[in-house]
This record gives structure tokens, C-alpha cells and sequence, in this order.
């Protein structure tokens, strides 16, 4: 089909300034060629991330109208709730104001110093908030998953050898097994259930619980539908409830697959931990009944997870991400394959041969992006992984930027758009070139460092 058929009609709008070239020229100037610097009204699409960038249905905007803000036993808490047991069948769900809060809990309470915390690939903020306690966060993502050409239909799968290696080992220093669906850091990459099934297998053989990432629970659903063996016939909300059934606890992002602008929660079954994560949640979030958000969040969410499971929206979802890639790719554009689930992945590295690492084609191509089209993407390579914790630079693994979907909020003809924008940048690549730090943060760079373009 040439045609995403877009499963929603438009009924609020929100008008995208236009910009000119020698506008945007100026205003990326004026930024240091650092994206993160723009005004997002001066980015005509902007594709920085698909967290919180949602557009709400009319639904969840009229489950906003419903929410009650008592400080505690709220109905808008019992139907939220509700709804997430629908999906993920936890005897315990406790409500945060995004998915690092339901991170930071979870692993104050139990990973800590000389512990190992084993996961697919672990996110930046869930390592983040493993590696604050003292313990290790510890990726074990399968060989392909680390190889930006294999077609391996799971790419985000764990290594159940190196699992079960690592509980044999130290298991005494592991205090529950995580997996990450879809696995971001690898690119949006989808586990299976088979591999799900094993890893809890594996885990249970050894006591340890399963905790699920659950941030994009949906499109990693969707991926086993299409992609699994026997998997074909099932709802998505079938299969859904049988990646949670498999665990013990998540924790979850409702700025992803709940269609929310922000919240979160952490759910599991262990009375003891819930009742402690509770006490931990009263000191940094709130009241249990709404953690760290208002009345009407939870009910965003309540309506958001009734909606991420509809199987046109994810046929639509995976739709605009194939289309992109498929394109990028007959264009000569070198992309991370598979198309993951949340977006986009372009070699910048294999795209621009002329520019080395330490001169971050990566940049070069995002700004390229935006000077030429008013996009806006991410770096993800050199800039963002390239300064080591010993203060040296080298070349990061890869040099990649991302092109990542906000939900329901762009068209095809938006997708088309980008698809002449990379024509244009195709015909003149060779004239790109990479650019030097002029000035750069102690730490995570990415975020406020000043570039400065080299002149040949
Ligand atoms: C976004 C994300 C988180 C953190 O969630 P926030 O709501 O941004 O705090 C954790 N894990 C994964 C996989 C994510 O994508």
C-alpha cells in the first residue's frame, strides 16, 4: 500500500510555524549547532523523541473533565487502576509522575552496592538509577542486537545463556532480572515472547523476579503479532496480558504506549516490596492513591491504555515507521534494520564516510536536518557517548540519529516531507562537513554543548 491510512480524524490543530532556510540558518547559529538549544517553534517537525509528545484523543480529553482531585481514595486512582490490571495483571500498582520515579524506588529498595541488576539493554535513566545506589547495571542483549545490519525479527531479546551464567555465577549478588520492551537503547528493538517466557524460566529458577521496562509494551506486542511463530490469531491484548503474566513486576513510562504527556507507575505482586515502595513513594512522589500526579493524569492514562492497544493504531504506528525506512533505504540513506517500533535509526557514520567520528557526523546530519527542513532530531553516537568516564574522547560504537515518532501527532504527508528534505541532503551529502566542541559540559553533553562547524 502507498497509503498509511491514519486511523483518527483531526478535530484540535496546532499550527506549525513555517521557518525559511536563512532563518533557520541564523537560529541554529545562534544555538552553537546544538538542537537541544532551538525553541521547538522555530522546528517545523520535530522528532527529538516520542516521550510525553503524544496527541490525546478526544476521549482522554474528556476523561480529564472527570478527574477528582481528592488528595486520597480518588475514583480517577480506582480506574487507572483498572485499567492497567486489564493489561498487566499485578496485585499492586502504584502510581508515579514518570518512569524514572517508579526506577528510582525500585532500586533503592533493592539493588545497592556490589549488586549486579542484568537486563536486555538497560535504559539511560534505568541505569542511571541502578548505578546511583552503587550497584551494576548489566546489558545482555543478544549478539545481533548490537549489529545495526542483522534482520533478526527480536533483535531486543536477552542472552538466556549469559542470564543463566550470570544467576549461577553471582546470583547472591542479583536481586531481580529486567527486560526492556521494546528495547529503546537498541534501537526500539522488539523481545519475544518466547525470550520473555525464558528469561522468567530462567529468573524463577534462581528466585530472582522479573521486572519488565514496560515503556512500549504495545508496539512490542504488536512485533510478536506479526513477527512470532503461532502469535498471528491472538489480540494484542491477549498477548499483552501474557508478557506481564510471565513477570513479577514493571515499571513504566506512561509518556510512551499510555498516550499520556506525563505520569508513570511501578506494579508488582510482592506484598513486603509493594508495602516499602509505598512508604518510599509517601516521601518523594505522594499519597498512594496519585503518586505523583493529578486526578485528571490518571485519567489520561485509564483512557491512553484502552487506546494503545487498538490494532489499527499499531498497524498505523508500524506503517509510518516502515514507510520511512523503505523509502530512506531505496534513497541510498543507510538505516538501522529492522525498523524499530518507535522510530528511525539513520547510519550517519556509513552516510557520511567524509566526516570522522571525532568529528560527529551524527551533528552534522541533524543539523543538515534542520538547516535544510526545519527537522529536528537526535545525535546518538559520538557526541552524546563519546567523552568516557576517564575524560577521554573516542568513537562511539555507532554514529546514529534518531528519528523518533510522536504518537498520532504526524501525517504522511509530514512523513513525505522529511522523505524530500533527505532527497535534498542526499544530493549534496558530499559537501557536508563534521564540526569541533567549543565548549562542553563535565557531564552528558549532549544536552548543552557548543559546536562549531569545521571549515574543510
Ligand atoms: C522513557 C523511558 C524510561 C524513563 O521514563 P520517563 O518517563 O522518561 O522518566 C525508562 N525506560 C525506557 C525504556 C524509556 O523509554
Amino acid at each position: 500500500m502507498k497509503t498509511i491510512f491514519e486511523p483518527f480524524r483531526i478535530k484540535v490543530v496546532e499550527p506549525i510555524r513555517i521557518t525559511r532556510q536563512d532563518e533557520r540558518e541564523k537560529l541554529i547559529r545562534s544555538v552553537h549547532y546544538n538542537l537541544f538549544g532551538l525553541h521547538s517553534d522555530d522546528v517545523m517537525i520535530d522528532l527529538l523523541t516520542d516521550s510525553g509528545t503524544s496527541a490525546m484523543s478526544a476521549e482522554q480529553w474528556a476523561a480529564i473533565h472527570r478527574g477528582d482531585e481528592s488528595y486520597a481514595g480518588s475514583p480517577s486512582f480506582y480506574r487507572f487502576e483498572r485499567a492497567v490490571k486489564e493489561l498487566m495483571p499485578f496485585e499492586h500498582v502504584i502510581p508515579t509522575h514518570q518512569g524514572r520515579a517508579a526506577e528510582a524506588i525500585l532500586f533503592a529498595l533493592t539493588a545497592g552496592q556490589g549488586r549486579i541488576v542484568p537486563s536486555n539493554t538497560h535504559f539511560d535513566t534505568t541505569r542511571g538509577n541502578v548505578e546511583a545506589t552503587g550497584a551494576t547495571a548489566l546489558d545482555l542483549v543478544i549478539a545481533e542486537g548490537r549489529d545495526p545490519t542483522s534482520t533478526h525479527p527480536f533483535k531486543g531479546n536477552i542472552d538466556l545463556d549469559r542470564l543463566e551464567r550470570l544467576l549461577a555465577e553471582k546470583g547472591d549478588q542479583v536481586p531481580l532480572v529486567m527486560l526492556t520492551v521494546t528495547n529503546n537503547a537498541g534501537g526500539g528493538q522488539p523481545v519475544s515472547l518466547e525470550n520473555i517466557r525464558g528469561a522468567a524460566t530462567v529468573a524463577h529458577a534462581y528466585k530472582k523476579p522479573l521486572f519488565i521496562d514496560g515503556c512500549r509494551f504495545a508496539e512490542n506486542a504488536w512485533f510478536i503479532k506479526q513477527r512470532e511463530p503461532g502469535q498471528g490469531e491472538r489480540s494484542v491484548q491477549e498477548i499483552v496480558r501474557e508478557m506481564f503474566g510471565a513477570a513479577d513486576g514493571m515499571t513504566m513510562s506512561a509518556k510512551k504506549d499510555a498516550f499520556a504527556n506525563i505520569g508513570g507507575w511501578l506494579a508488582l505482586n510482592d506484598d513486603a516490596l509493594a508495602a516499602a515502595a509505598r512508604r518510599r513513594l509517601i516521601l518523594t512522589e505522594g499519597f498512594p492513591t496519585y503518586g505523583g500526579l493529578a486526578g485528571r493524569d490518571l485519567e489520561a492514562i485509564a483512557q491512553g491504555l484502552k487506546e494503545i492497544v487498538d490494532e489499527n493504531y499499531l498497524r498505523y504506528r508500524a506503517a509510518t515507521n516502515a514507510y520511512l525506512g523503505t523509502r530512506l533505504q531505496k534513497m541510498g540513506v543507510p538505516i538501522v534494520v529492522p525498523v524499530g517500533g518507535h522510530a528511525v535509526f539513520v547510519d550517519a557514520r556509513a552516510f557520511l564516510p567524509q566526516i570522522p567520528p571525532l568529528a560527529y557526523p551524527g551533528q552534522a546530519l541533524a543539523v543538515a536536518l534542520y538547516v535544510q527542513g526545519g527537522i529536528r532530531a537526535c545525535e546518538i553516537g559520538t557526541v552524546m557517548f563519546g567523552r568516557a568516564a576517564d575524560g577521554e574522547e573516542r568513537p562511539a560504537a555507532m554514529d546514529l540519529v534518531r528519528l523518533a515518532m510522536p504518537r498520532r501527532v504526524y501525517t504522511q504527508s509530514h512523513a513525505d516531507y522529511l522523505l524530500d528534505v533527505f532527497e535534498e541532503i542526499v544530493a549534496q551529502k558530499d559537501t557536508l562537513r563534521g564540526y569541533r566542541i567549543r565548549s562542553e559540559p563535565p557531564a552528558l553533553r549532549h544536552f548543552t554543548a557548543e559546536f562549531e562547524p569545521l571549515s574543510s
